[in-house]
């Protein structure tokens, strides 16, 4: 039976790519509904190639300049607006499969919204898990939701496990490439430019997260991302720079054992196992061809230089809050960044200041945090105006 699918954040990275997947396949796979933020033209030029009943936009001047172009391209796609629609299309009862890759903490209700909903959820939205883990993993069960995670390193996790709470397991290991500044010395980190964190070596991806993997943020949003879905604590993961990124994550076994998953570095494998899970998939993915792979190392990672993998660690273990703290005080930093305000070496420093001065407390409901998220976006931002 063809599966209808949801692309929230379908101008992304990752919404691109899982257009270009779901091409491949329109036999198995009908686009029902695509959202965007800002990109309208290209948000147009998908519509106009995947014919979706509907498209969402953040707002009525949006709206207006859409349905302009899709008055010619796709006359049939009715335009929606704002946060509500996002999770109207995302929980509708004609939508089989979700693709959240919306950036941020603003893909958190939509992707509450699926779970709820009892889709299958494709998950490449890792800030939801790291504002909402436990809130977002309880609407999963409860709703009858299929989480499967897209982000690399866990998807390869996923493929690595035999069973979930396996007592065999003895670690999870996440592999980082470590990012573009891996090897450059910290006293030349404080000048880097926003053009070079976003020049990842190994990975095309959103400027957001490319800032995060130069940080190693994004790794530290990974370990607390593997602790919601794989029910771990941060001591049961070790993380492992491995600058080529062709192991993408493994399973340490209690018999000595751990099983790698590997492959090119291209989301669009991760997205193809999402999408048909159980079954395999056609990824439109080049052979991994080991003859022109020079080698594959590791190293540690370097917390000294990289402080924002220690913040993660340290708000995961002290719950609650936390996490969507440093969260929305990342957000905040890393845009200030992009935007030439700040400088690299203040992200971690003001994601510190924030999370080590905002209270934590236990989590109650989402528009609790919510609330913590913009307590904490306000108090980054007094900070980032001090610099
Ligand atoms: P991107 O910046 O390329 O795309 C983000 C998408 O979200 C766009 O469609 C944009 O229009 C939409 N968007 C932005 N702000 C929004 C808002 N306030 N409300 C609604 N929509 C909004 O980002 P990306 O690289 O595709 O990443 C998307 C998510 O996937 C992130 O959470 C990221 O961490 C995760 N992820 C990405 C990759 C990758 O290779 N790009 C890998 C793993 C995980
Ligand atoms: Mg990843």
């Amino acid at each position: 039976m063809v599966q209808r699918v949801t692309v929230l954040g379908a101008t992304g990275s990752i919404g691109q790519s899982t257009l270009d997947v779901l091409s491949r396949h329109l036999d198995q796979y009908e686009v029902f509904a695509l959202s965007g933020h800002r990109n309208l033209r290209l948000l147009a030029e998908q519509c106009a190639q995947f014919r979706p009943e509907f498209a969402v936009v953040p707002d009525d001047l949006a709206a207006v300049e859409l349905m302009a172009a899709l008055a010619l391209l796709s006359p049939a796609t009715q335009v929606l607006v704002g946060e509500d629609a996002l999770s109207r299309i995302a929980a509708s009862r004609e939508v089989d499969i979700v693709m959240a890759a919306i950036v941020g903490a603003a893909g958190l209700r939509p992707t509450l919204a699926a779970a709820n909903a009892g889709k299958k959820i494709l998950l490449a939205n890792k800030e939801s898990l790291v504002v909402a883990g436990h809130l977002l993993m309880q609407a999963v069960e409860q709703g009858g939701a299929t989480l499967l995670p897209v982000d690399s390193e866990h998807n390869a996790i996923f493929q690595c496990l035999s069973s979930p709470s396996d007592p065999a397991v003895v670690s999870v290991v996440l592999t980082a490439s470590g990012g573009p500044f891996r090897t450059l010395p910290a006293a030349d980190l404080v000048n880097v430019t926003p053009e070079q964190a976003c020049a990842h070596p190994n990975w095309s991806m959103g400027q957001k997260i490319s800032v995060d993997s130069a940080t190693l943020m994004n790794k530290g949003l990974e370990l607390i991302e593997a602790c919601w879905l794989f029910d771990l604590q941060p001591s049961d993961i070790e993380v492992v720079v491995h600058p080529q990124s062709v192991i993408h994550s493994m399973v340490r076994y209690v018999d000595g054992s751990v099983i790698a998953q590997m492959g090119a570095p291209d989301m669009r494998t991760p997205i193809a196992y999402g999408l048909a899970w159980p079954e395999r998939i056609d990824a439109g993915v080049a052979p991994l061809d080991f003859h022109a792979l020079a080698g594959l190392t590791f190293e540690q990672a370097d917390i000294a230089r990289f402080p924002c993998l220690r913040l993660a660690a340290e708000a995961m273990v002290m719950g609650g809050t936390a996490p969507a703290v440093l969260n929305a005080a990342n957000e905040e930093t890393v845009a200030a960044f992009l935007a030439g305000d700040i400088g690299f070496m203040d992200i971690p420093r003001i994601n510190e200041q924030v999370l080590t001065s905002s209270p934590v407390d236990p989590v109650v409901d989402v528009d609790q945090l919510l609330a913590a998220d913009q307590a904490a976006r306000l108090r980054a931002r007094q900070l980032i105006e001090g610099v």
